[in-house]
């Protein structure tokens, strides 16, 4: 009997524990991705990416003698029309923990067993099940250090390799064409000016990751701060999509910590914030949607996203070149360095009081590399109002920031025209790709700061003051 593989964030074939343990199952396996309510609602970028993914793993699978086979609708009534036409007698897949994922896949599972299918969910997302790591008391961590502490000495099995024989049916189920679902539809705006800066599919995250454990690992400890270098791995949207899988990374990272490598510490640390992540979502879900602690609910943050503050935020025209260059990066690139994250989170939440999931939701549609776990904790913990979050009262100054990691003035240059006698390709892009309707074009002055930066921060101060968080 045939086996389905159902495919959502795991679009690789080495190291993917179910696709190994639905070709043990003996017949021929299927692999099938479903366009569902979960990809429906997937912001533009992140969305269109996936597209490209898909195409990616699809190409691969043709080469091997194997297919994928893309369906449209509510996932357990298409794996159940693909059960009846293919004659499957079971369905496999890599676990999901955002709780839209967890409640559909429960769903799934429980009736598939009742239609007497055999519907098994794998690890595969990441290195470490969020049920598994546990404080002392029993309970989840809500700190970062403490959970590092925890898990940095386990053993994280060996990375599996990819199969060799993809065991095809004898005939293949009817297939969506990719073009028909017009995954970049929302993407018409600039697709093809942020195309050349994406790493897609199992094959270029492999070579990425080789060119990073090669050399730049070894400086990471430095330059991981600094925007303009490039200076980190650039894996988090093969991450994202599981193009490449967190214990590949790991194992990399290790055999480099074990030859003395200085960086390579700092790195794997930043593979476990991303498992802390998706400990905090599993365990605490309404950080996705909610302050997470819950006294932050009172306070008085703008929720307006179209605000004149706002726009100037979104269209990188706030006056202060961090912010500015790194909302243009984002919008060019779909990706935005850590740092500039941090500052432009930092500067929407509290020199402009708005609330996180106006910048959440913005990101959510920009971000090639969107992940639901790190973008919601990553907002909450610039807000102030997530766990083991920057303190409220700690206001990062851009501009110092800027003296700090760009010294040069690299970064702003790469992404603001204004000012510049010989502007920089990245930075004109900027005017390629963004929506006529804004009409902002590289000729205009650059704006003064809608805010001043002592002002914007003495405001967020006195909002904070008599209250307890
Ligand atoms: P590297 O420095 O090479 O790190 C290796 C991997 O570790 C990354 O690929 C990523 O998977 C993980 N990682 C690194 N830093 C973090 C972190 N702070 N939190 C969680 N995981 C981390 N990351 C996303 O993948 N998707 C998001 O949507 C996202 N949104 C963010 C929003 C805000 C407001 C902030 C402050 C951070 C966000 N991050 C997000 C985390 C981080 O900025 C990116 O993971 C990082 O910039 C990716 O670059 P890299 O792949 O070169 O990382």
């Amino acid at each position: 009997k045939p086996t389905l593989l159902w495919l959502r964030r795991d679009l690789r074939l080495s190291d993917h524990p179910a696709w190994a343990a639905a070709l043990k199952a003996g017949g021929p396996v299927i692999p099938v991705f479903i366009h569902d309510d979960t990809v429906a609602s997937l912001g533009a970028a992140p969305k269109w990416r996936l597209g490209l993914g898909l195409g990616k793993l699809a190409e691969t699978l043709d080469e091997k003698g194997s297919r994928l086979i893309l369906r449209k609708g509510e996932a357990l009534q298409v794996l159940r029309d693909l059960i009846e036409e293919t004659g499957a007698g079971a369905v496999h897949w890599s676990r999901l923990y955002d709780p839209d994922a967890i409640e559909r896949d429960k769903a799934v599972k429980s009736a598939l067993k009742e239609d007497g299918i055999d519907a098994v969910s794998h690890a595969g997302h990441l290195m470490f099940e969020p049920w598994t790591v546990e404080t002392k008391d029993g309970g989840y961590y809500k700190v970062y250090t403490p959970m590092w502490r925890a898990v940095k000495d386990r053993d994280v099995a060996e990375p599996l390799k990819a199969p060799t024989d993809l065991r095809p049916p004898e005939s293949w189920p009817g297939t969506d064409d990719l073009k028909d679902w017009r995954m970049g539809a929302a993407m018409d705006r600039g697709a093809d000016i942020v195309l050349p800066y994406q790493t897609i599919g199992e094959e270029a995250a492999q070579d990425r990751l080789a060119w990073f454990i090669d050399d730049p690992i070894n400086d990471y400890n430095d330059a991981r701060d600094k925007p303009a270098v490039n200076g980190t791995s650039g894996l988090s949207e093969n991450l994202s999509l599981g193009e490449i899988s967190p214990a590949q990374c790991w194992h990399a990272g290790m055999r480099k910590l074990n030859m003395g490598s200085k960086g390579a510490e700092a790195w794997l640390k930043e593979l476990v914030w991303r498992e802390f992540a998706y400990h905090l979502i599993y365990h605490t879900p309404q950080i996705a949607t909610r302050n997470w602690r819950e006294k932050w609910d009172e306070f008085p943050w703008n929720e307006d996203g179209d605000t004149p503050e706002v726009m100037a935020w979104k269209q990188g025209r706030t006056g202060i070149k961090f912010v500015d260059a790194a909302m243009r990066e984002m919008y060019v690139t779909g990706r935005m360095h850590n740092r500039a994250r941090m500052i432009v989170a930092s500067y929407l939440t509290k020199h402009l009081m708005t609330h996180w999931r106006v910048g959440q939701a913005w990101f959510d549609d920009h971000l090639t590399d969107w992940d639901i776990a790190s973008n919601a904790m990553g907002w909450q913990w610039a807000a102030g109002c997530g766990p083991d979050a920057s303190p409220y009262f700690r206001i990062f100054n851009p501009e110092t920031q800027l003296e700090k990691f760009d010294k040069k003035g690299n970064y702003t240059r790469a992404w603001i025209v204004e000012g510049q006698d010989e502007p920089s390709e990245s930075a004109l892009s900027y005017f390629d790709a963004i929506p006529r309707s804004w009409d902002i074009g590289p000729d205009d002055a650059y704006p003064e700061p809608v805010v001043g930066l002592s002002e914007g921060r003495q405001r967020a101060l006195d909002a904070y003051k008599g209250r307890s968080f």
